[in-house]
């Protein structure tokens, strides 16, 4: 235990449309496993993992939704306080991206921070895995174009954006360390 290093408490919300993989990207993420059975909700509102940036402790408190996203009705608690938003669809879904601009402006509408172009967003496309690539529909360019087109962090950069897959353990390390970046500037 060190507990007498700085504590810093970060809490990241996974926004996106139902069944794009946000559950399964946080249990990889998390646990480092990846489960094949559709399950709507995980059960609790938000799991821990600790990470040490900079000589401190930081808890990083990643919030994910129980299957309410398919009504667009979370709730105020769930938005509350959030430090990072990442924003997931599915590669294989085109409407799921489409709803990315959606997301992020309901995210804006239910949050106040003050300057939504320095607030720190992630973009990213899952399941990059599915038919080995072959029932992909979304234009990565486009992908890239609309990111670039949004200011986002500290510095105000464009939207950084990753393509994972939870299941086959593709980048969501890589996801998840550059919102770890983003995040120690904010410590
Ligand atoms: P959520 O509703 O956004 O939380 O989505 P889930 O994490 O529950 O995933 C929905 C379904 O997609 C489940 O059946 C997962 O097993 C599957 N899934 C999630 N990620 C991937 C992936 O990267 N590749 C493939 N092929 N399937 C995935
Ligand atoms: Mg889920």
């Amino acid at each position: 235990m060190s507990s007498h290093l700085p504590r810093t408490l970060l809490k990241v919300i996974i926004l996106g449309d139902i069944a794009v993989g946000k559950t399964s990207l946080i249990n990889r993420y998390v646990h480092q496993k990846f489960n094949q059975q559709y399950k709507a909700t995980i059960g609790a509102d938000f799991v821990t993992r600790e990470l040490h940036i900079d000589g401190k402790i930081v808890s990083l408190q990643i919030w994910d939704t129980a299957g309410q996203e398919r009504f667009q009705s979370l709730g105020p608690a769930f938005f509350r306080g959030a430090d990072c938003c990442v924003l997931v669809y599915d590669v294989n879904v085109q409407k799921s991206f489409e709803a990315l601009k959606t997301w992020r402006e309901e995210f804006i509408k239910q949050t106040d921070i003050p300057d939504p172009a320095k607030f720190p967003f992630v973009v990213i496309g899952n399941k990059i895995d599915l038919d080995g690539g072959a029932s992909r529909v979304v234009n990565e360019k486009k992908v890239k174009e609309w990111c670039e087109s949004i200011k986002s962090g500290p510095s105000s950069g464009s939207m950084p954006y990753y393509e994972t897959s939870a299941k086959e353990d593709i980048n969501v390390d890589d996801a998840f360390s550059t919102l770890q970046k983003l995040l120690s500037l904010m410590t």
